[in-house]
């Protein structure tokens, strides 16, 4: 039985809450009803933040304020070199503030400081890369129709774009959607998670230092039926990127088909790491425990499935398990720490769940398993389950948690098919070091990243996006901006009407 884990409680526990109000047309307003939201934080337990809670009305008013900064605004009208300034003084407002920013984000979601602040800084380079992308988008010209006409295609920005967003990367995730749909002239109406809000409310206040006009970004606390809903459904809206579970997912696209609006949805992942004989075995287990316990394998992109050749199964896995017993998991404001506190005691006991009910049907814990003891806030034991079989919940659905499932295979195809057989499609990784096993393994997985001898690296220079029930859209890489773009084809006629048509 290990000690319980000694969480220290930080200055801000004897503190009163940070209070953060909503963002709308550039003024700080408190809900209209009053209401507020109290967010305590996961590995600690006191009360961090509290955030005005939005509701119907709040959205209204969000929404017509972005409508009106698109409509009658100068952000979509200026030169692309004045919106990038604006991005780039924000980027670096927020790398001067970068300390601040991650302590939120580790406060709030439980996740390692040091892991927050690398998230941080992934951001700062994400609204630069939006920068640049802002001074490079344009449309076509199309001279080859014949001398009496010359074919442009614009691109124009789609216009009011709503951005939802979940509370495991809360900053970063955020940093995937605004600097883009910025970038492209939009204005936006956002809306984090309740459960993650803060850093949210400090990029809105750092954008208007930045010289972003009012009203062209508005930030909304509060519930998805509540806030996200109407953001979703409403007629001067014209797009919704929408980062979170694929069943909220499928929700949000069925509300927006009623008014035709566009949709990217950057969703669930139970992502597969392969891992075959001739692999650098060192590498690939430091990968595998990274791959299952980064975030506390709240991650959309965790590696949550071993998918390891029947050859060096014991080997490897007695390899993975010692990594993983090393794994230090803690206080999430600690700098040592690599796994923090889960988000809250429903999402743990869920997670629990997966691990219980994998062991009656057949599945064996052979290491970790359950909560580890602590003095204050909530945590698990980054936990490997062995014979793992296809059909089993734990090896087809998000668990979310810090829990690797095992399971093993003798031929390149059955792997190939344990890695597709699930309704997800986000990423995968192979490790081997013959390059026909690698590329078969990249060609024959379904989604829309596969990591070869390395894992879960990111960056913005690279689409990021789900095949299958994982999304639709991609995110990053140089289409960015374009995603936040209508395309409006003109057709310029010179000289005689040809072609009459009555004659
Ligand atoms: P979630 O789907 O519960 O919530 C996501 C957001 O949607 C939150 O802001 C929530 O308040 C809002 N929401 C809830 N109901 C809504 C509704 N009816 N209409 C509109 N908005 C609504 O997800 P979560 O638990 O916050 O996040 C975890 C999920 O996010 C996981 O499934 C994870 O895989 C996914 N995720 C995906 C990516 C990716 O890039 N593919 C990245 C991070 C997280």
């Amino acid at each position: 039985m290990n000690a319980p884990l000694n969480i220290s409680m930080p200055a801000e526990a004897s503190q009163a809450p940070k209070s953060y109000k909503l963002l709308i047309d550039g003024r700080h307003i408190d809900a209209r009803d009053g209401r507020s939201i109290e967010r305590a934080s996961p590995g600690h337990g006191f009360v961090v933040s509290r955030y005005a809670q939005a509701g119907a009305a709040d959205v209204e008013a969000a929404v017509q304020a972005a409508h009106r900064a698109f409509e009658t605004g100068p952000w979509p009208r200026m030169k692309a070199s004045e919106r990038a300034a604006v991005l780039l003084k924000a980027a670096d407002l927020i790398e001067t503030r970068l300390e601040e920013i991650a302590r939120l984000d580790a406060l709030e979601s439980g996740k390692p400081i040091a892991q927050a602040r690398g998230e941080i800084g992934g951001a700062v380079d994400i609204w630069r890369y939006a920068a640049s992308l802002a001074r490079t988008l344009h449309g076509e010209s199309y001279a080859n129709l014949g001398d009496a006409m010359l074919g442009v295609v614009l691109r124009e920005p789609i216009g009011v774009v709503s951005l939802i967003t979940p509370w495991n990367f809360p900053f970063l995730i955020i940093s995937q959607k605004l600097p883009f749909a910025l970038a492209a002239g939009c204005t936006a109406v956002v809306k984090p998670s309740e459960m993650t809000s803060a850093s949210t409310f400090v990029l809105g206040d750092i954008l208007l230092e930045a010289g972003l006009p009012a009203g062209v970004v508005n930030i909304l606390a509060g519930f998805g039926a509540d806030v996200g809903a109407p953001m979703v459904s409403h007629p001067l809206v014209e797009m919704v990127s929408f980062t979170g579970s694929t069943r909220v997912g499928k929700m949000t696209m069925a509300a927006a088909s009623n008014s035709l609006k566009k949709v990217s949805m950057e969703l669930g992942g139970k992502n597969g790491q392969i891992v075959f004989p001739d692999a650098d075995l060192e590498a690939a287990a430091d990968a595998a425990v990274f791959g299952g316990f980064f975030n506390a394998g709240e991650c959309c992109n965790a590696g949550s499935r071993l998918i390891v050749h029947e050859a060096i199964a014991d080997d490897f896995l007695g390899m993975v398990k010692t990594l993983a017993s090393k794994v230090r998991v803690g206080d999430p404001l600690d700098n040592g720490t690599k796994v923090g506190a889960m988000i809250s005691a429903d999402h743990m006991a869920k997670v629990a769940g997966y691990v219980t009910a994998a062991k009656t049907d057949g599945g064996r814990v052979y290491s970790g398993g359950g909560q580890l003891a602590s003095n204050a806030g909530q945590y698990l034991d980054p936990t490997i389950v062995r014979n793992v079989t296809e059909d089993m919940a734990i090896a087809r659905e998000e668990v979310f948690g810090p829990v690797l499932s095992v399971l093993t295979f003798e031929t390149i195809e059955k792997a190939l098919h344990i890695a597709n057989n699930t309704p997800y499609g986000l990423s995968a990784g192979v490790w081997s070091a013959g390059i026909d096993t690698c590329m078969s393994v990249a060609r024959g997985v379904r989604s829309g990243t596969v990591w070869v001898n390395t894992f879960m690296e990111g960056y913005p220079e690279l689409p990021f996006g789900g095949y299958k029930q994982s999304g639709i859209g991609r995110e990053l890489g140089k289409r960015a901006v374009e995603d936040y773009t209508e395309e409006k084809t003109i057709q310029f006629h010179r000289g005689q009407r040809t072609g009459w048509w009555v004659g």
